[in-house]
């Protein structure tokens, strides 16, 4: 069994065939797909996906590279939206300074607030971070000392420093197609790192498609591409990987029900 923590099925990208998308994640053995808000302004569009299939389920956030587009993501909003049924997390949010299109101080507010509703839901927080490591590890260890929270870091693309930290705090890490590309090898050695037991595998579809299908548009089914080549970093069967990464998604997205639950049988 494999888990998509991390996926954008709303995206136009899948529009046309987004139900032989999911029914491909399930062939490949994706029992679960994560679809993470970007818009908090089209949180009702990606919660009645959710809706559509008992294995997808969502979250609620502003990507920060749209923290000032549109009315801003309060912890109100935030904890009011979270309570629909499928919505199992906070973000996805952040810093990325590689795109820098938001003004800092407005990205750091809308960041911490996204981290006070995750406190406040009990909810983990999916934290973005691209080129911030230093103020992405600032300010998780100012927010942890106000009150504890759960999280991940995902698409992990940062310096062994900002795992450690993250790693320290408690905090989850998620890794996408990247690890499987050539020029990635910093990103293997911190995949290699982290224990097996704070390991998630995404992929941040329809972008970043891991190697084979690298080039191409990406979707969950290739999933599977990334935690075997995880398997093989580490040392571990494809089953001990998959039932690992699988068993950190339901401890730490637990709001989500396990795929063997009287609720998705109803369904
Ligand atoms: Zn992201
Ligand atoms: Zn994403």
């Amino acid at each position: 069994m494999l888990i998509d923590s991390h996926c954008h099925l709303d995206f136009p990208d899948f529009a046309p065939e987004r139900d032989a998308v999911v029914a491909r994640a399930r062939a490949a053995g994706v029992m679960r797909m994560i679809t993470i808000s970007t818009r908090i302004d089209k949180f009702a569009e990606i919660s009645t996906l959710a809706e559509a299939y008992p294995d997808v389920f969502c979250t609620v956030g502003d990507h920060p590279e749209h923290a000032n587009e549109g009315a801003e993501a309060t912890l109100d909003r935030l904890t009011t939206l979270a309570q629909h049924p499928k919505c199992v997390g906070i973000g996805e949010t952040g810093l990325d300074y590689h795109h820098d299109k938001v003004p800092r101080d407005t990205a750091e507010r809308v960041f911490r607030t996204h981290i006070a509703a995750a406190r406040q839901t009990g909810l983990p927080v999916v934290v973005h971070a691209r080129d911030a490591d230093a103020d992405v590890a600032a300010i998780l260890a100012d927010e942890m000392g106000k009150g504890p929270f759960k999280g991940l870091l995902h698409c992990f693309t940062s310096s062994m420093a900002l795992a450690e930290a993250a790693l320290s705090l408690g905090l989850y890490i998620s890794f996408s197609g990247i690890v499987t590309f050539k020029n990635a090898s910093e990103i293997r050695d911190v995949a290699r790192a982290v224990p097996l037991d704070k390991l998630l595998v995404e992929t941040d579809a329809p972008f970043l498609a891991p190697v084979p299908h690298r080039g191409g548009r990406n979707e969950p089914a290739y999933v599977a591409a990334t935690a075997e080549f995880i398997a093989g970093l580490k040392g571990v069967s494809i089953a001990d990987l998959a039932a690992a990464t699988s068993a950190n998604v339901l401890r730490l997205f637990d709001k989500m029900s396990r795929p063997d639950s009287a609720r998705e049988d109803a369904a």
